[in-house]
């Protein structure tokens, strides 16, 4: 590939800094956003609430109407027309491409489809909880079908080059990435891991999971969750851990991360996860080059790649390096040591195939690494066809039944625990799903090459020697803010094109000998 290409001329120009001020401007907006939403998640007191809502409101709209400034529009005009500063090899030409799909998107979608959306959005998600708590679909159904509705408008004003509504919309979460390209990648994907699954329960032997039923209090595994992150490299002098009922992370700002997680006293494999989970995100946030000096804070070279991609560093560390024997056989003294008395029984060992259990069950959120890609695939699938007219509305629940039951060998015994479980969709979220199995698929291929770069990775981690990955990642991912799309980015550090076979050789080689095969 052409090496970069910067000419000193093209970083010093006043027309492209004059762009990235504005862009600056309105980052600089919405980390406020960010942090009075933060807020409102954590500490605020209930009755806030409603000025809240006029303070976010408020800053939407300021922020929407920089975003969409004409003199931005004329700005990146006049930098694409320069061809020093637009050479797709380079930094600047990488960073005026993701501008302008920014202000395209940002200036295409009428002001009244992005209020009517937010408005039913908002109705309907209203509407999908007393439907979910009664399980009752119908309720649901004429809330489902206007949101379809709407965001199919939504797509035929974004538009997609492929001409495929679905396009249009999985763009604004994994940028040019299309459904057909998803689904030469998921298809097998799905039959190998349904095939795995299925082997698994019929031959395998399931490991103890009494480890994972200890009471341990909420402080001792804050500390635990504490000690793992500073591990992980997360900096807590530029972020935070708090608790919140819906965990998340917050890359608000330049030097402020803030992660959140939730405790289950009976159950403290959840709140580690979970940490581990938004840690990743974390340290993905905090490896951002978004410091004042380097002048990129706002535009894309400071921002992550895509949905797909932040969340393959979610799962790295949750899951390949979090569920691994390496990482307990580090973790386990100071679990005994943080955690007490109840885990002190258990060795590295019995932890490791207990948080490695593998069973079908019926909601996505709870689901183990190797179900978890099916709940994905049939949501995409499902969602697909939504938008291509190819299902109704009204035939959705039993289309989700049948494929639960293809999938993952489960009859569905009602709409809460199938096509009623998830919110997304009630607010138009759809195209958004494809990012949940984007992301462990990207996590697994980038493995494989990361422990070939890494000398003994594995020795490494059972030390709790994590710095070298996060270098890794640092150096290879987060340096390069959104610079190459995801695909690209891929091809250039593993050498080959998102595949299934990575991930597909990571959980049999891992999960088989913990069920005994
Ligand atoms: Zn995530």
């Amino acid at each position: 590939m052409k090496p970069a290409t910067d000419a000193p001329a093209a970083t010093t120009n006043t027309t492209y800094a004059e762009l990235c001020t504005r862009f600056r401007e309105v980052a600089t907006i919405n980390s406020v956003g960010s942090l009075v939403s933060w807020d409102q998640e954590t500490y605020m007191p209930p009755a806030a609430g409603a000025h809240r809502a006029e303070q976010m409101a408020l800053l939407s709209s300021l922020s929407h109407a920089r975003q969409t400034d004409p003199k931005i529009g004329e700005l990146l005009s006049a930098c694409e027309a320069d061809s020093v500063l637009n050479d797709p090899a380079s930094e600047t030409g990488a960073s005026l491409r993701e501008m302008r799909r920014e202000y395209d998107n940002a200036t295409k979608l009428p002001a009244e489809l992005v209020a009517e959306l937010a408005r039913t959005g908002s109705l309907a998600q209203d509407a999908w909880k007393d439907a979910r708590a009664k399980s009752d679909f119908p309720m649901f159904q004429p809330w489902l079908e206007k949101m379809l509705g709407l965001s199919r408008q939504k797509a035929e004003c974004l538009g997609a080059p492929s001409g495929e509504l679905y396009d249009a919309l999985l763009d604004l979460y994994e940028p040019g990435a299309t459904a057909t390209e998803i689904a030469g990648v998921f298809t097998p994907l799905r039959d190998r891991l349904a095939t795995f699954v299925a082997e698994l329960g019929d031959k395998g032997t399931r490991p103890d999971d009494s480890v994972l039923k200890i009471n341990v209090s909420e402080a001792r595994q804050h500390a635990f969750g504490q000690a793992v992150l500073k591990q992980m490299g997360f900096d807590f002098a530029a972020g935070r851990l708090d608790t919140t009922t819906h965990p998340f992370c917050s890359g608000m700002a330049p030097g402020d991360t803030r992660l959140t997680t939730r405790y289950d006293e009976t159950h403290f494999t959840g709140a580690l996860y979970g940490t581990m989970h938004e840690g990743g995100h974390g340290v993905y946030e905090q490896g951002l080059p978004k410091a004042p000096e380097l002048a990129k804070y706002g535009t894309p070279l400071a921002d992550s790649i895509s949905l797909g991609i932040h969340e393959s560093q979610s799962r790295m560390w949750e899951n390949l390096v979090g569920r691994s024997h390496e990482f307990w056989t580090w973790a386990k003294p100071v679990a005994d040591d943080l955690l007490g008395d109840a885990i002190r029984p258990y060795d590295a060992e019995a932890i490791f195939k207990a948080v490695n259990i593998v069973e079908p069950s019926f909601i996505r959120v709870e689901a183990d690494e190797g179900t978890y890609n099916l709940h994905v695939m049939l949501r995409f699938e499902l969602e697909r066809a939504m938008l291509a007219g190819d299902l109704s509305v009204a035939d959705l629940p039993g289309a989700w039944n049948e494929k639960v039951k293809s999938f993952l060998g489960l009859d569905v015994p009602d709409d809460a625990n199938g096509c009623l479980q998830d919110v997304h969709w009630s607010f138009g979220l759809m195209g958004y799903f494809p990012t949940y199995t984007l992301g462990n698929l990207y996590a697994a291929q980038l493995w494989e090459t990361i422990n070939e770069q890494i000398d003994d990775l594995p020795g490494k981690v059972s030390r709790g020697e994590l710095l070298p990955l996060l270098e890794w990642l640092q150096t290879n991912v987060y340096a390069h803010g959104r610079r190459y799309r995801a695909g690209e980015l891929c091809e250039r550090l593993t050498g080959k094109p998102l595949s299934a076979d990575p991930l597909m050789r990571y959980l049999e080689g891992k999960i088989r000998p913990v069920y005994g095969l």
